[in-house]
């Protein structure tokens, strides 16, 4: 049934009544409704949270004044299910992807300066490696190599281990290797706390 005939109208009004009580709509929205309800000093719930998360504005939406497009939704459901969470994603992800292409279009044209906030959220959020977005990954310099290296990483290309107990677990290192590691990590910790203590009776 369409959602906008009188009678769907009228069906509803009587539905959030039962709910509510007298549903008072806001202007803009009443016009489309009998005179009795064109009361404008209170609002209902429902239309005071879907005009927080997409306000009215006019008669057109402005990109980047609805929060729906950034994934915000409202529910009556407890906790949101499946269905809204997914849709919600979709949207998110639809306006991730309009940035994206902006950004884009930025970039071509050499004006990195006019690159937004969002556009690299959402160059993180998908994963993307774009040159202006590289500050955002967190590198740190590999001590084998020198090259950068995302943060977390178990062994590095070159070579270098960077956490030996977990390369031995994912079987990229032999026992032995890990023992001569391990080795050297301890006469280094040695050498170092001989270090300290040299400094401190130098005193
Ligand atoms: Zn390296």
């Amino acid at each position: 049934m369409p959602h906008d005939t009188p009678a769907a109208l009228h069906a509803t009004q009587e539905k959030n009544e039962a709910l509510n009580g007298q549903v008072i709509f806001a202007p803009g929205q009443a016009p489309l409704l009998a005179p009795a309800y064109q009361v404008f000093n209170s609002v209902s719930g429902e239309f005071m949270a879907q005009d927080i998360v997409h306000p009215t504005i006019g008669a057109n939406w402005s990109f980047g004044q609805n929060l729906d497009d950034l994934g915000v939704f409202w529910t009556k459901n407890k906790k949101p299910n499946e269905a809204e969470i997914s849709k919600t994603r979709t949207r998110l992800e639809a306006t991730g992807r309009k940035f994206l292409q902006m950004a884009t279009s930025i970039e071509t044209a050499g004006r990195l300066d006019d690159i937004t906030p969002l556009m690299r959220i959402f160059a993180t959020y998908f994963g993307e490696d774009r040159p202006w977005n590289r500050i955002y990954w967190k590198l740190a310099d590999c001590p084998g190599c020198g090259e950068p290296v995302k943060p977390g990483i178990i062994k590095h290309h070159c070579g270098f281990v960077f956490d030996p107990d977990r390369a031995l677990l994912a079987t990229m290192i032999t026992p032995e290797q890990h023992k001569i590691i391990m080795d050297q990590l301890a006469k280094r910790e040695t050498l170092e706390n001989k270090g300290v203590r040299k400094s401190r009776t130098a005193r």
